[in-house]
């Protein structure tokens, strides 16, 4: 234990110097008995399987044996194996991600596309049936999609067409095989008969690269904001 002499308020420089000189020669002597102390102490190995007393020859040394050190060793050297095979396992899914599939980012585009869609129509009724309540009739529990009036199976390069994808009843898209004849009356009060068949002539394939899906999917996040913003 350090004792403190308190500075005595009014005493002379000399004396100050004193009482640290004595402090310093006390500080020592108990510094010179906590190292016996430690010297002398006995640790547990750390050894889960030994624990047995030890004195350490080194303040470092955990382990009561050349065996217990062995074992010590080996466990470090397993647990630096193991940070290395996450550190790898971290790489590889970077990379991974990197090299997104062409699929996640078409996928990831629709996502914001329909997302945008759903907004955008979301004063709208239903574009095949006209049922603008949902919950009334128990439909709403089902929700809303952004449903195609061409498919994306069939049509695939219309599945980012504004015109082709309107907020449709989950009810009528999932389970009503998108009743197109019913979407097709609702799409022309909606967009005309032009824009309509415009879009049933249109054949044209659209391939996109990545990065223009990335931009896409960017671009139709950006418009929902502005919208939501807006609204
Ligand atoms: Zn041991
Ligand atoms: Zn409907």
């Amino acid at each position: 234990m350090m004792r403190r002499t308190p500075m005595k308020t009014g005493s002379s420089p000399m004396k100050r110097q004193a009482f640290a000189r004595t402090e310093r020669i006390e500080a020592r002597e108990v510094t010179k008995t906590i190292t016996k102390a430690a010297r002398e102490k006995k640790h547990k190995c750390v050894v889960k399987s030994c624990r047995a007393e030890f004195v350490r020859p080194q303040p470092f040394v955990t382990w009561c044996s050349p065996e217990c050190g062995t074992v010590v060793a080996l466990a470090k050297l397993d647990k630096q194996r193991q940070a290395t095979a996450k550190a790898e396992r971290k790489d590889r899914q970077e990379k991974l991600a990197k090299f997104k599939r062409k699929a996640d980012h078409v996928a990831d585009c629709q996502k914001a596309f329909n997302a945008w869609v759903r907004f955008r129509d979301r004063l709208l009724p239903c574009i095949c049936c006209g049922r603008a309540l949902t919950g009334v009739d128990g439909l709403g529990a089902h929700g809303w999609d952004a449903g195609h009036y061409r498919s994306v199976g069939s049509a695939p390069h219309l599945r980012f067409h504004p015109d082709n994808v309107h907020r449709q009843l989950v009810h009528c898209n999932r389970y009503g095989a998108g009743r197109a004849v019913d979407y097709r009356i609702g799409l022309i009060k909606r967009i005309g008969q032009a824009a309509v068949e415009a879009l049933e002539a249109d054949n044209e394939p659209r391939h996109y690269t990545a990065d223009q899906l990335i931009a896409m999917t960017a671009h139709y996040r950006k418009l929902l904001k502005e919208l939501k913003a807006a609204a």
